[in-house]
């Protein structure tokens, strides 16, 4: 706790009083403890981090957003959490290239794979090439796109769709076999993202036209 007997505290600049011992909390100014005051603290705290804060998007359904948001907690269950875990796993190599252990960074930014797909995006979406350095930049897309606010909110929506098809993906690969094809993995992310854009998004006129070409 953060009490502080005022005339106990001995350094530079403090000086002792004569008369009874008092406690005071420090994050208030009056001195005295309030819920309030715990919560400004812990409020203040957290948004010093907040490009580890993940924004939902209204444009998706929560299971899609969900992953994503596993993924910043690191609560995936990737093949190395499930290791830290101590459950029992045959190989902790990618499913997906077999080259390297599997991790969050390494099925959304560094496997084959994903860095195809997000270079396919990048073509469609009409953005320079998109160079991931961590699972971050997947949740902050603004971050390398000039898009105005409307447009960027559809482009995280995009992102957003993409992790959770690849998760999906990677999870049928490995509990049935199913090999992973960009061109169809890229196309059902089209298709998804396509039928929220226009429903939840209400842009009723969107033509699938437009939305191959990114035009919104
Ligand atoms: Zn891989």
């Amino acid at each position: 706790m953060n009490w502080v007997a005022w005339d106990k505290v001995i350094s530079p600049g403090v000086c002792l009083m004569p008369g009874k011992d008092s406690v005071s909390w420090l994050y208030d100014s009056s001195g005295a403890f309030s819920v309030a005051s715990v919560k400004g603290k812990m409020l203040r705290n957290s948004s010093s981090n907040s490009e580890h804060v993940f924004v939902w998007n209204k444009l998706v359904p929560k299971k899609v957003g969900f992953v994503t948001w596993r993924a910043v907690l690191g609560r995936l269950p990737t093949l190395d959490a499930l290791v830290r875990r101590k459950l029992p796993v045959s190989s902790t190599l990618c499913p997906i290239c077999g080259e390297v252990e599997e991790s969050i960074e390494h099925v959304f930014v560094s496997c084959g794979i994903a860095q195809t797909m997000w270079s396919v995006i990048s073509l469609w979406c009409k953005l320079p090439a998109i160079f991931l350095f961590s699972f971050q930049d997947v949740v902050n897309p603004h971050k390398f796109s000039a898009f105005p606010k409307e447009k960027a909110k559809v482009f995280q929506a995009v992102c957003l769709i993409a992790t959770w098809c690849l998760w999906k993906r990677r999870n049928a690969l490995v509990h049935s076999g199913t090999l992973i094809h960009v061109t169809s993995l890229v196309e059902e992310i089209k298709i998804m993202g396509f039928l929220w854009i226009k429903n939840r998004g209400k842009k009723g006129d969107l033509s699938w036209e437009d939305w191959c070409s990114f035009r919104l």
